[in-house]
């Protein structure tokens, strides 16, 4: 059920809040209203939906004219504020209607150049529907319900049924001007109406205050979900989980597939997995009733979702890797051929988008969005499940039958989608994901920053729980934290698992994690040294075994990359146990690059010094100081260069050697200079 969540009090706070910033009732209003809207995602979804106020505001002469506030792109309904909804002449778009044609880019033209504010966002592509309507406010959603509704057999019955003469129909056209004539026909010859429901695609209401129409949303989807909700099935739906070992080796064996299939250089495939049995058993149940392939419930969805979810049954992905390439393979082919057969009877030039999957079904797995980030793989699968759920009801509903191929490559492939292509700025390590080790630390932070804004998705870990915390209030909100103790394998095991639930590849391993115990050769004990390996060297070399094994399954030509620092080519007094396992780090680099090398996977390392971090610290550098009777700063600079050596240099060569396409078994001085801690 969805429930009615206005609260007057709250209304008012808006109204204050906005009349501070120079903005009128009616817009307070409707920023109030249309983040309750945009709060339920049952109601609209990932900057889907619009909503838009009649009123008038004071142009530069102080003359007041009748404005549309209506949603602007790149706008989110949940977290909607005034400057979202773009204020735009009313007189000029109603002229509009009287053309017989408008081309969508004229209509985008249209829209901007009737902007009150020259930097506002582009008015929403269904402005214009909500201009040709008359009433004040105007809600639009494309709730889960309706879009059952909206892809039945026989929609028009069960609204006449559910709605009387209360809501009208408009048959499917897409989204711009044609569908805004058509809408305010249809309500013009059923002006009594207190709605539209559109086929294919989803909901508008209205009223003369944002509570009225805030009210209609919520009665008119109710009375869908009843109706749904009396047909929906009550048993459970049956699955049969395979073991962990198959589950692994699927989304090991779906990476390596995609990248066999996939014609780009370096792609990248991030998984969002949805296991809940919930899921697993619709998909079940979908897979046997050979509905796969039915659509997506609005031609919107196609953007994100493509026309079909890569398909992997059990007895399919059972059989390992050949397998799995050969079905994506046969879905790639068939995109090709969709893509082909209708951009050609199109007017104009169309660009095929990559023919790779968006999302699987797997039969006893459940779903999983493929996306170039994380972000992108969550929007996904939100929309993927809305569209499962839609497909659901509708089956038990009477059917699922939604736009088909010649309306969805419209959709898809949609001059005003398309000429969006190629500006997407793409950053060098976008859709890598990134296991940084020692991440709380000077260096360690440091490396999370550099590669952050490389774009990779990092997973940054770290001993210490407290002193990660603190880091990682610097961290981008997406960058995932694990606290793990390195010398356990049991942990490693856990995090490269928990690294596979969340992102489903590993990309690159930056092991960084160390401590550096201090005494003379003579006088150490055999334990402090032992431990010393532990954490030093054998913690390393087991987090990069794991690591190596999983870029082999995955075929995605990983990479490792070591902090080595200078003790393993030049020795300074009482830092022997520090040095050795360095030294033997960096002879493990050598060996791997020389055993991986033939898969793709190149191990590089880093040979710093002298850099202000936990080993390094204030104490430390006072000490070294008096001892060589110098200042302080001095001794932070007694290098080549005359100049201190920070973290942020030594985290820039490892993103340089990270994005070093053929570079592998290199060691990179990061010290100013030091002839004597200088390689080859
Ligand atoms: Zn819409």
């Amino acid at each position: 059920m969805f429930e009615n969540n206005w609260n007057q009090k709250l209304a008012e706070e808006f109204i204050s809040r906005n009349s501070e910033k120079g903005f009128n009732e009616d817009i307070a209003y409707r920023v109030y209203s249309s983040q309750l809207i945009g709060k339920n995602p049952d109601l609209v979804m990932h900057g889907g939906g619009n909503t838009s106020c009649k009123t008038s505001q004071r142009d530069i002469f102080d003359v007041n004219i009748d404005v549309l506030c209506v949603k602007g792109s790149g706008w989110d309904l949940s977290t909607i504020e005034a400057p979202g909804l773009p204020a735009v002449r009313l007189a000029p778009l109603l002229e509009l209607r009287r053309l017989d044609n408008l081309s969508d880019e004229e209509m985008v033209s249209a829209q901007r150049c009737n902007l009150l504010e020259q930097s506002a966002p582009n008015p929403s592509v269904e402005t214009l529907l909500h201009a040709f309507l008359p009433h004040k406010f105007i809600d639009h959603t494309h709730s889960t319900p309706f879009l059952v509704l909206a892809n039945l057999p026989d929609t028009k019955k069960i609204v006449e049924d559910l709605f009387g003469d209360t809501l009208a129909i408009v048959p499917y056209v897409m989204p711009g001007f044609e569908l805004a004539k058509l809408a305010a026909e249809t309500f013009e010859k059923n002006p009594d109406v207190e709605g539209l429901i559109l086929e294919k695609h989803g909901h508008f209401t209205w009223g003369t205050s944002a509570k009225i129409s805030y009210e209609r949303v919520i009665e008119h989807t109710n009375k869908v979900e009843d109706w749904i909700e009396e047909r929906r099935k009550k048993t459970h739906f049956q699955s049969c989980l395979p073991e962990k070992s198959l589950r692994e080796c699927l989304f090991d064996n779906l990476q390596a597939a995609l990248r066999r299939v996939c014609e780009e250089d370096s792609p990248s495939f991030i998984f969002n997995i949805v296991d809940t049995s919930e899921i697993i058993g619709q998909i079940n149940e979908h897979i046997k009733n050979d509905v796969t392939d039915k659509g997506v419930a609005t031609p919107d969805h196609v953007i994100r979702l493509k026309p079909k979810p890569l398909v992997l049954k059990r007895v399919i992905f059972e059989k390992g890797v050949g397998q799995i390439e050969k079905t994506i393979q046969k879905f790639v082919e068939d995109y090709k051929n969709y893509f082909v057969s209708w951009s050609c009877k199109s007017k104009d030039k169309k660009i095929m988008l990559s023919p790779m999957p968006k999302h699987a079904w797997v039969e006893d797995i459940g779903l999983i969005g493929i996306g170039r980030s994380s972000n992108e793989a969550k929007l996904i699968t939100d929309l993927a499940l809305q569209n499962i759920r839609v497909l659901s009801d509708g089956q038990q509903s009477g059917g699922f039958f939604p736009v088909q191929d010649k309306d969805l490559f419209d959709m898809e492939y949609w001059s005003l989608e398309q000429a969006k292509l190629g500006k997407e700025n793409l950053k060098p390590l976008g859709g890598k994901v990134v296991i940084i080790t020692g991440a709380a630390g000077g260096i360690g932070s440091a490396i999370v920053d550099a590669f952050e804004g490389a774009g990779a998705e990092v997973v940054a870990v770290d001993f210490n729980e407290k002193n990660l915390e603190i880091a990682s209030r610097k961290f981008r909100n997406n960058t995932s934290t694990k606290c793990i103790d390195l010398t356990d394998k049991k942990q490693i095991t856990t995090l490269l698992e928990e690294v596979q639930k969340e992102y489903g590849v590993l990309d690159i391993l930056v092991s960084n994690a160390g401590t550096a115990p201090q005494g003379a050769m003579l006088e150490m004990d055999i334990q402090a040294l032992k431990e010393s390996f532990e954490i030093n060297f054998f913690a390393h070399w087991e987090l990069a075994c794991s690591v190596g094994r999983i870029f082999i399954k995955q075929e995605n030509k990983g990479q490792m990359l070591f902090n080595i620092s200078k003790q393993a080519v030049n020795p300074g007094l009482n830092f022997g146990a520090y040095g050795l396992p360095k030294a033997t780090l960096m002879f493990l680099v050598k060996q791997l690059a020389l055993e991986l090398g033939e898969y793709g996977i190149r191990v590089n390392g880093i040979n710093a010094d002298k850099i202000r971090s936990g080993i390094v610290n204030d104490e430390f550098i006072s000490a070294r100081a008096i001892s060589r009777s110098i200042p302080e700063e001095d001794y932070m600079s007694s290098n080549l260069l005359k100049a201190e050596v920070e973290a942020r240099h030594v985290a820039k060569a490892f993103l340089d050697l990270a994005l070093n396409v053929r570079t592998t078994g290199h060691v990179m001085t990061v010290d100013g200079g030091n002839i004597e801690a200088s390689l080859r």
